[in-house]
């Protein structure tokens, strides 16, 4: 368990993370967050890309499960659309919802990773559930406060020191 702010990974988007490095890193679950991660904020339905990408996951046996901070009915909306598991209103930094989808795909935390656009949500919970962080850069920003928000994480979007990637 560790409470750095710092990522162990970093992609552009999570359609950069392919089955490959997850193969490699012996992550067999990837808990994803939702907003602007998986989907820009208000949309109601995943994109191609994104459907593509979750069924190249299903194939190489990647389990995949949204755990987001949206207390409305976008998580269960987008998990039943791309076929996977949910759990919303996660509460992120708090690492409680991670570990319950974590209990109930039934995988080893050392094989379980999230990825995630925000540092003070996504990697602190990662991190403080002992799984491995994926920081991903945010779809878009659809309002200034986003923008600032970014802004204010920037000195912690860069990969962990040590890490192997
Ligand atoms: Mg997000």
């Amino acid at each position: 368990m560790s409470f750095s702010p710092f990522p162990d990974y970093k992609f552009k988007s999570i359609l950069d993370i392919s089955t490959d490095f997850l193969n490699e890193k012996e992550i067999k679950l990837l808990l994803l967050d939702l907003d602007n991660t998986v989907s820009p904020y208000k949309t109601q339905s995943p994109e191609k890309a994104i459907t593509e990408w979750v069924e190249g996951m299903k194939k190489a046996d990647i389990r995949l499960f949204i755990v987001s901070n949206n207390r409305g009915s976008r998580p269960k909306i987008f998990a039943e659309a791309l076929g996977i598991n949910y759990i919303g209103n996660a509460k992120k930094p708090f690492t409680a919802g991670i570990m319950r989808a974590i209990e109930i795909s039934g995988f080893e935390k050392k094989h379980t990773a999230l990825a995630g656009d925000q540092v003070y949500t996504d990697v602190l919970a990662a991190n403080g559930a002992g799984i491995r962080s994926i920081l991903v850069e945010p779809i878009k920003f659809t309002n200034f406060l986003l923008a600032v928000r970014y802004a204010l994480e920037l000195p912690f979007r860069r990969v962990k020191k040590g890490s192997d990637i």
